[in-house]
């Protein structure tokens, strides 16, 4: 089983990743679930049809009582009303400061469950599960957040979790899209901190076909990675942001494909292809590279159509809308070389030549 260690100034816990992860539940985790009154498990309704049974089992040992709670799958969890909902129901079954959280299913699940945590009674503690490779991201770091009709992640807060523990058995289930997701931001881990890591990725032939063997370690990496950057700066005053590689653009690709079209690491590999472009004339980066990544997107499912079917001018004012984006300027992270990122505001004008040129450069594929 693999593990690493996430030291924050008061709240450092570990991340575990294995196929027996789970069976930590009655050794390294007990004290801490014999310690609290009352255990809610809030989880993805897909997640749970497909395999609650097997986290109920790991925790059929522990005498603590615990309550499950299913939410709306996938991102459509992330509403007021579900918040409200939960926060409802920990309060109907009695729950008290003294009660703990686990977050079944995807970075949604998660990142609401975070969020009920660190806000019912002022901050309960939480653990996650996460069900989907995509988690690898959104569990680590304290990130909380759900929407409101106006925007993405509007509403949230920091909250670290007392422990992450991933069983990688569960993904055998995840669809293609999915995998799809969540292997574009290990590709991000990789583009922001190492050279030689991102071209075996890219030249893998099972990029998005991994084997759970390949899978657990490089994930593994992926965590390394964002441990360090969220060790080194909590609340994204400063290198946090590099983990924004390919989001600006692509949290407007997310946007106007409406949330759900596209999945949102799929909205990230186009939004790294324009960083990558960005990069070719604020950095030092190649023509060529920009061109292999837009080939090897292309031959591992996903897709540039969006940018073909939307004007710039749509694309930018969603981009304004980002609530990174500050006083209306834009602020990419780009690399200087693969492996050091830096972050530039760019002008509109440029940023409507780099949109051509994606568009020029992904002509043809679907
Ligand atoms: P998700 O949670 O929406 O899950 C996607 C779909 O996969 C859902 O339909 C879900 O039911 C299904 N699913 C999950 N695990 C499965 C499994 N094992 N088998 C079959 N189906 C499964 O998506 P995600 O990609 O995991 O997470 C995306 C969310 O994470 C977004 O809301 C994003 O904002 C958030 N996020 C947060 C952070 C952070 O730092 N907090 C970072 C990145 C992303
Ligand atoms: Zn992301």
């Amino acid at each position: 089983m693999g593990k690493l260690s996430v030291n924050i100034a008061d709240s450092s816990y570990d991340v575990h990743i294995g196929a027996d992860s789970y069976g930590l539940f009655t050794t390294d985790y007990t004290e801490l679930l014999e310690s609290v009154d009352k255990i809610a498990i809030i989880a993805d309704e897909h997640v749970a049809s497909l395999h609650l049974h097997v986290l109920q089992d790991s925790l059929e040992t522990i005498s603590c009582e615990i309550l499950v709670k299913t939410v709306p799958a996938g991102e459509s969890c992330k509403t007021t009303d579900v918040y409200t909902d939960c926060l409802s129901f920990l309060l109907e079954n009695g729950f008290t400061r003294n009660s703990l959280l686990i977050a079944f299913g995807g970075g949604a699940c998660g990142d609401l469950t975070g969020f009920v945590a660190a806000t019912f009674m002022r901050g309960i503690r939480y653990i996650h599960c996460p069900t989907s490779i995509l988690a690898h991201d959104s569990a680590v770091g304290g990130k909380t957040a759900i929407n409101m009709p106006e925007g993405k992640n509007m509403v949230g807060s920091f909250h670290q979790p007392s422990g992450v523990l991933f069983n990688e058995n569960l993904f055998i289930t995840l669809p293609p899209r999915e995998i799809r997701s969540g292997m574009a931001e290990l590709l991000k881990h990789a583009f922001i901190s190492d050279i030689a890591w991102t071209k075996e990725l890219l030249s893998n032939p099972s990029f998005t076909n991994p084997s759970l063997e390949w899978l657990a370690p490089e994930l593994l990496r992926g965590i390394h990675v964002k441990a360090k950057i969220v060790e080194a700066d909590e609340y994204e005053k400063s290198v946090r942001k590099f983990l924004n590689f390919g989001h600006t653009f692509g949290h407007a690709v997310e946007a106007v494909c409406g949330f759900g079209g596209l999945s949102h690491g799929e909205c990230v590999m186009i939004g790294m292809a324009y960083g990558l472009l960005l990069s070719e004339t604020n950095g030092e980066l190649n023509e060529s590279l920009t061109n292999e990544f837009i080939q090897f997107a292309s031959s591992n499912g996903y897709t540039f159509t969006p940018i073909h079917e939307h004007s710039f001018e749509t694309f930018y004012s969603y981009m304004t809308l980002d609530k990174k984006a500050s006083f209306g300027k834009l602020n990419f992270v780009l690399l200087k070389e693969v492996g050091i990122p830096f972050v530039k505001e760019i002008p509109k004008k440029q940023l409507e030549k780099a949109f051509e040129q994606l568009q020029s450069r992904t002509e043809g594929m679907v």
